[in-house]
């Protein structure tokens, strides 16, 4: 898609702490470790009670955990937006705060949530983001994974990230989200890690992550000189 010695400017946007390292932390950290500028927007306080008022996690060791994930992917630049958890809205209050950092920034991809999936966070951060970038040329949909996310159409891979060399700093990062993985143990980190491999498979190598593509730009040389 881009000229091979392009350094571009990523952003990632995901509804809550994990979502992003959970669905493309591979490719980020591999971005960062070619030198591109990585920016990820989490648009919620990320505090989190149960169903009953529990409270499984603050909103201070969840915004400790983000900072601990985003530090082992490499990405400095960090946007917690504090958002309300579970009741992200589609407004023009976030669209506007996504705008001006999308401005800010003028990215050259940006992923964002699977429209499809069934928690309301995901889906208003998606449309939102959608919104936000009225006006970019590459937004990329990354692949909902449990327990962050979960279709209820299915996902279409469409671009692949090989991110073999990368794996190690995508299960790390979910390590540093500690309240999340003292919930859901190795199964967790077991079950991304496995996905990773499936989607390695399907495109001849150990590890990758896919995306579901809303547009992208193509730039000819690049697509022509695949070296
Ligand atoms: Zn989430």
């Amino acid at each position: 898609m881009f000229n091979k010695n392009e350094k571009l400017k990523i952003l990632a946007i995901g509804a809550h702490g994990d979502d992003i390292e959970l669905a493309c932390g591979g490719t980020l950290a591999k971005a960062v470790n070619q030198g591109h500028e990585v920016t990820m927007i989490i648009v919620t306080g990320t505090g989190f009670t149960d169903n009953n008022g529990k409270v499984i996690r603050t909103s201070e060791i969840a915004e400790q955990e983000v900072k601990d994930a985003a530090n082992v992917l490499g990405v400095s630049n960090l946007h917690i937006l504090r958002y309300q958890d579970a009741s992200v809205p589609y407004s023009v209050d976030l669209i506007n705060d996504l705008d001006d950092i999308i401005g800010d920034i003028n990215p050259d991809i940006i992923f964002t949530h699977f429209v499809f999936d069934t928690h309301q966070d995901h889906i208003r951060t998606a449309h939102s983001t959608i919104s936000a970038a009225r006006n970019q040329n590459t937004i990329l949909l990354y692949e909902p994974v449990n327990p962050s996310g979960q279709g209820y159409v299915p996902f279409r891979p469409q671009v692949y990230v090989d991110i073999s060399d990368f794996i190690d700093y995508k299960t790390e990062a979910l390590k540093s989200h500690a309240s999340q993985y003292e919930r859901y143990s190795n199964k967790w980190i077991n079950g991304v890690k496995s996905r990773a491999q499936f989607r390695g498979f399907e495109m001849g190598v150990d590890y990758a992550e896919c995306f579901e593509v809303v547009r992208i730009e193509m730039k000819f040389d690049n697509i022509l000189r695949n070296d």
